[in-house]
């Protein structure tokens, strides 16, 4: 017989509230303009490695945000710093800097 219906996935809630962002609020202090993010995708659109690997600036900001930061960092594993994101920001945030802090930080570059 074949078996039917559904089941229940885990919960994918975040509770901003008991959620640990501290490496955002570091990131946040080096480079403030990251606040200014208004999650246009620009970055995500002109990035240089974006057709070699599964980079997304913007999703790991807020990855970040929510204390996720390993699923952040695997956002950025394959950034080659050329900086074009930087370029194309409607914000003018740097975000090769960012990434760099974020980089440093978890002693990944
Ligand atoms: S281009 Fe700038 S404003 Fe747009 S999502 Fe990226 S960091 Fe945010
Ligand atoms: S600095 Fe990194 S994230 Fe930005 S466009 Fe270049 S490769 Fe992509």
């Amino acid at each position: 017989m074949n078996r039917f219906g559904y089941r229940l996935s885990p919960s994918s809630q975040i509770d901003l509230d008991v959620s640990d962002n501290s490496l955002f609020r570091q990131i946040l202090a080096g480079e403030p303009g990251i606040s200014t993010c208004i999650s246009c995708g620009s970055c995500v659109a002109s990035c240089s490695a974006g057709v070699f690997d599964k980079i997304s600036f913007r999703k790991a900001l807020h990855l970040l945000e929510a204390g996720m930061d390993t699923e952040a960092v695997a956002l950025l594993e394959g950034c080659m710093m050329c900086g074009k994101c930087t370029l194309v920001c409607p914000r003018g945030i740097n975000t090769r800097h960012a990434i760099v802090l974020i980089k440093r930080k978890l002693n990944k570059g």
